[in-house]
Parts: C-alpha cells; sequence; structure tokens
C-alpha cells in the first residue's frame, strides 16, 4: 500500500490557514477535495477546521464517501441539500472568518452562505493548488504511468493514420487505444488537428478529411489514479516531410530540447519559458510561438505552476509540469511537441518519453 499523504496535506492546509488567519476553509473546488481527503465523485463540500474535517455530500455519494473518505473526513450525507447541511454545521458553530474558495464558489453560493451562518467569509486564492504543486513519489509514479499508457495507445494508432481519414476517425481510434490501455478517463477533448488546422493551438477535432502531406497534431493525455498526463506530438502524413517543415520542426523541437536541459525548480515561470521562447524568437518566430511553454499537470491537466512570459513565482521542487514549445503559422499549420517533466533536485526528469524525432507516415 502506498502511504497515506491525505494527514499531513490536510496538516500543511492547516498552517497555511493559521498563516492567513483563517479558522476554517470551505473547499469547493472538487480537486482539492480528493487531494484532501480522496473523495472523487462530483458533488461535495468540505469544510476544514483547526480541530475537524468535515466532507459533505449528496444520497448518491452515501456509500463512496464513506468509503474513499472515511478515515480522512467526518462525513456527512445530506437527502436534500448540501448547502442546507453546511449552513447548519455553521449555524451550530460559527467560524469567526471562514475562508472561500474564490475561483470555486459562486457569489449567489457565498452570499447564501454568509447570511445563514452569520460567518465573516473571507477570499482566498489557491491555498490547496499551492500544496498541490509539489509532487509525492506516487503522485509524481502515477503521472509516469498516465503518460506511458498514452504512449502506448499513440504508438498503436500511429501506423494504421492514412491520407483520406478524417480527424474524428483518427481522434477515435486514438480515445479507444488509450481507454483499452487502462486509461480511466479523457482528461481534456483530444485535439487531432490537420494540415492548416494545426495552427490553431486548441483546435476541436473535425471531419475535416487529412491531405497527404500535411501535418497532423495530436494533443491528447491519460489518466492514472486520477492523475493526468498531457502529451503533443505532430507528425508529417503520407509523405516525407517538405524542407519548411523540416525547418519548423527542427526548431521546435531543439526549443524543447534547451528547455528539457536546462530547466529547474526555483527558476521563475518566466526564466523556464524564456528557454524556449528565446531559440524561436532568435529564428525569427517569437510572435508565431502565441502561448506559454507549459502548466502544472497531477489531479488537473492544467494546475499550478505556471511557466509563461509573465509569471514571477518560483518553480517548486517536486512539481509536474508540461514543455510544450510550438510554432503556428495561419494557412500553413502548426507544430507543437509536448512532454511532462518532474522537477527533482537535479533537474528535469522526464516522465513522457521525450521521443520527438520526426515521423513521416509513408
Ligand atoms: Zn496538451
Ligand atoms: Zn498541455
Amino acid at each position: 500500500m502506498p502511504p497515506d499523504r491525505r494527514g499531513e496535506r490536510q496538516a500543511a492546509l492547516r498552517v497555511a490557514l493559521e498563516g492567513e488567519g483563517l479558522d476554517g476553509l470551505l473547499v469547493t473546488h472538487l480537486a482539492n477535495i480528493r487531494y484532501l481527503t480522496g473523495f472523487s465523485g462530483s458533488a461535495a463540500l468540505l469544510l476544514v477546521r483547526p480541530d475537524s474535517t468535515t466532507l459533505i455530500s449528496d444520497f448518491r455519494y452515501a456509500v463512496q464517501a464513506q468509503a474513499e473518505a472515511g478515515e480522512a473526513a467526518v462525513v456527512e450525507i445530506d437527502q436534500k441539500s448540501v448547502w442546507d447541511r453546511l449552513e447548519r454545521l455553521l449555524g451550530t458553530r460559527p467560524a469567526a472568518s471562514l475562508g472561500i474558495e474564490s475561483q470555486a464558489i459562486t457569489v449567489r453560493d457565498a452570499e447564501r452562505v454568509s447570511a445563514l451562518s452569520r460567518c465573516r467569509l473571507v477570499p482566498t486564492a489557491d491555498l490547496v493548488e499551492r500544496l498541490r504543486a509539489a509532487k509525492s513519489p506516487e503522485e509524481v509514479g502515477a503521472i509516469r504511468s498516465a503518460a506511458g499508457l498514452a504512449q502506448a495507445a499513440l504508438a498503436d494508432v500511429l501506423p494504421m493514420v492514412r491520407a483520406g481519414q478524417t480527424e474524428r476517425e483518427v481522434g477515435a481510434a486514438l480515445e479507444a487505444a488509450l481507454r483499452h490501455h487502462g486509461s480511466e478517463w479523457h482528461p481534456f477533448p483530444t485535439i487531432v488537428a490537420s494540415g492548416p488546422r494545426a495552427a490553431l493551438p486548441h483546435a476541436r477535432t473535425s471531419a475535416r478529411v487529412i491531405q497527404a502531406g500535411e501535418w497532423l497534431l495530436l494533443d491528447f493525455g491519460a489518466q492514472v489514479d486520477g492523475y493526468c498526463a498531457d502529451l503533443t506530438r505532430t507528425v508529417v502524413v503520407g509523405a516525407r516531410a517538405d524542407e519548411r517543415q523540416q525547418t519548423i520542426y527542427q526548431l521546435v523541437r531543439a526549443a524543447q530540447q534547451r528547455a528539457l536541459e536546462h530547466l529547474r525548480a526555483g527558476m521563475t515561470g518566466r526564466e523556464g519559458d524564456a528557454l524556449a521562447r528565446e531559440v524561436i524568437a532568435a529564428r525569427g518566430f517569437g510572435e508565431a510561438f502565441g502561448h506559454s511553454l507549459g502548466h502544472g499537470v497531477g489531479l488537473e491537466v492544467h494546475e499550478a505552476p505556471r511557466l509563461a512570459p509573465t509569471e514571477e513565482s518560483l518553480l517548486p521542487l517536486h512539481a509536474v509540469v508540461t514543455v510544450e514549445p510550438g510554432i503556428y503559422l495561419p494557412g500553413w499549420g502548426g507544430v507543437r511537441l509536448e512532454d511532462d517533466v518532474y522537477l527533482g533536485p537535479a533537474g528535469a526528469v522526464l516522465l513522457s518519453d521525450g521521443r520527438t524525432e520526426l515521423v513521416e507516415l509513408v
């Protein structure tokens, strides 16, 4: 059995709450609830106070909530409304200042809780997310498994890809392979973008027919024990790459290599981002790399920390981040390469295979 980290996570949160002068936090973001208690259902509130942790869920999760979170929280099930139950809890024992997760609660719910419980609500940001940014060995292991599984699925599917197929056909085959290899779910909608559509960084997989000689960009993920991997590969279908395709591809690859070699915990997100951005900008394609270099992955596919030109916070030790430079040229297409890395004491360690040599499906 892997060690149970929930107690130490809740203890670390209580230290953070004390630092903020709060005598409780209402956790409404489901990924945070899962991190702190193990509960993986879709409806719950978590009340963390200095001396207690209470998970409130509804009838649908009566059995699951107790099984998953019973050792880490007092589980209360309300047949009607989790909010009514919260109000009753707070009504009998108000908190002087109760933190709310401002990114994950509606104004309406916050006002209701405030009115009925007589608690002073204090908006907070990222208290649990900051804890989640530094991963335990088990979390890193789950992400590595998810990445391995995603690569196995891609290896099954790529040899079958042909010009004449639609993006959706390729997407369906890839998603089936991901499930077949054991992915719990697709952590985000699979992107399969061909030809000029590869220039859309967040393209929606469409019914477009893939033509010979075009780029095919595949951005896809897998999930193991709730933890996500996020990978992108860009290949040429039905022909050898032409000179321009070669040039752009090798530039993106060089940018990614430089970031993988030099990325370290303790850098700012901006410094990390610059490792790749400088390579691309030096060749005149800075404007064509319009998104940030990477993001944390874990229970969510996008989480802290960020590798971005405007990010001045430090990359924490034990973070797991994506490294995904890209060049997008409207009308022509685009190339993105994305791998997942663990920022350990000795630098960045690949969790995905980092195999980004140009693949031509001929
Ligand atoms: Zn991705
Ligand atoms: Zn990503």
